[in-house]
């Protein structure tokens, strides 16, 4: 099969993946293989890429993607051949810790991450676990079911955490692909969703925020932090209100917060991807409510062009690889 082989972490301008042909995929029992008919690219494969995470070495050749959507080809467990099924960050858990047990599978510590320890969705075949992936409603195209496998329940995790009630005013930094999602969920609540953005107003009003603005005004009753940027936790956590949260989906360098910003009980806190049962959710809602996304579909050979863009900044909703593209750098944006 064709796949994007990541042979070192290194600046992805000094060593871009290698398309190449890769040993097909072997089915093992409770597994299946699918073809993958779209992967969304994540700012997270690009940390990987670039060696921002320590991985050991016996991992590579890496093929990364955890926003995987493919059909079932071969099925050594319940699910049949045809199905549309998909996975996201992790790819399965152990089952038996005390997390796991306990209703919480994503903070496992004996968790696969998909295009980590396994091989991701940057190919045109993946082997997933039948057990942890979702089924993908008929409804959902997968171009826009991808980035719901990591994009979407993070987004999703982040609004649940703050648990918003009918007229509150949730703040979100930093408008993107994840924010997108986030002010469409926050507004399904019933609360306000405030967007707090310098250059990218027209994307929140895309999404529905029901009110923009270039700064913090007034006290929040909790803020998501989607932006990289310590200087905006700050701005969160002193313009949210006493006792209420800030969530910090973002992977960021450090965090530096003064004591007396987030004294009188506010808290600050990250999310782990989602649960099973809460990514069925997130397509459930996608299926039935309508939740819009922003959407750049790309051919797998073009994922070195996508990672760079995405890492200067030019792809503003979510960029999907699809592998049976054979269109010549056709760009569709699809704004739903
Ligand atoms: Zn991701
Ligand atoms: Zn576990």
């Amino acid at each position: 099969m064709k796949a994007m082989l990541l042979e070192k972490p290194e600046k992805i301008e000094k060593k871009p993946l290698k398309y190449s042909d890769y040993k097909d995929p072997e089915i093992r029992e409770g597994k299946v293989i699918v073809k993958v008919l779209a992967n969304g690219v994540c700012h997270s494969d690009l940390h990987i890429i670039e060696g921002d995470f320590q991985l050991p070495g016996d991992l590579f050749p890496m093929i990364p993607g955890h926003e995987i959507v493919g059909e079932v080809v071969e099925s050594k467990s319940n699910l049949g051949l045809g199905d549309r099924v998909g996975i996201g960050w992790f790819y399965s858990a152990c089952g038996t810790c005390d997390q796991c047990v306990s209703g919480h599978e994503n903070l496992c510590p004996n968790a696969l991450v998909s295009g980590i320890n396994v091989k991701g969705g940057y190919a045109e075949y993946a082997v997933l676990d039948a057990a942890y992936v979702s089924p993908i409603p008929d409804e959902v195209k997968s171009s826009e079911a991808a980035p719901l496998f990591c994009a979407g329940i993070t987004a999703y995790s982040a609004v649940k955490r703050i648990s918003p009630s009918i007229g509150d005013r949730i703040a979100v930094f930093g408008i993107g692909g994840l924010a997108f999602y986030a002010i469409q969920m926050i507004e399904a609540t019933g609360a306000h969703a405030v967007a707090i953005t310098k250059g990218h107003r027209e994307v929140a009003e895309k999404a529905g925020a029901s009110e923009i603005t270039d700064r913090p005004e007034g006290k929040y009753d909790g803020s998501i932090v989607f932006a990289p940027n310590s200087s905006l936790v700050k701005d969160a956590v002193s313009s949210v209100k006493s006792g209420k949260t800030v969530v910090i989906p973002a992977v960021m360098d450090k965090i530096d917060v003064p004591f007396g910003d987030f004294m009188w009980e506010k808290n600050i806190t990250s999310v782990a991807s989602g649960l099973r049962k809460e990514t069925r959710a997130v397509l459930e809602m996608a299926a039935e409510h309508n939740l819009q996304s922003m959407i750049q579909e790309r051919k797998l050979s073009e994922a070195n062009e996508v990672l760079a863009d995405l890492k200067n900044g030019k792809i503003m909703g979510r960029a999907v690889l699809i592998p049976s593209s054979i269109s010549n750098c056709i760009v569709t944006l699809h704004e739903f």
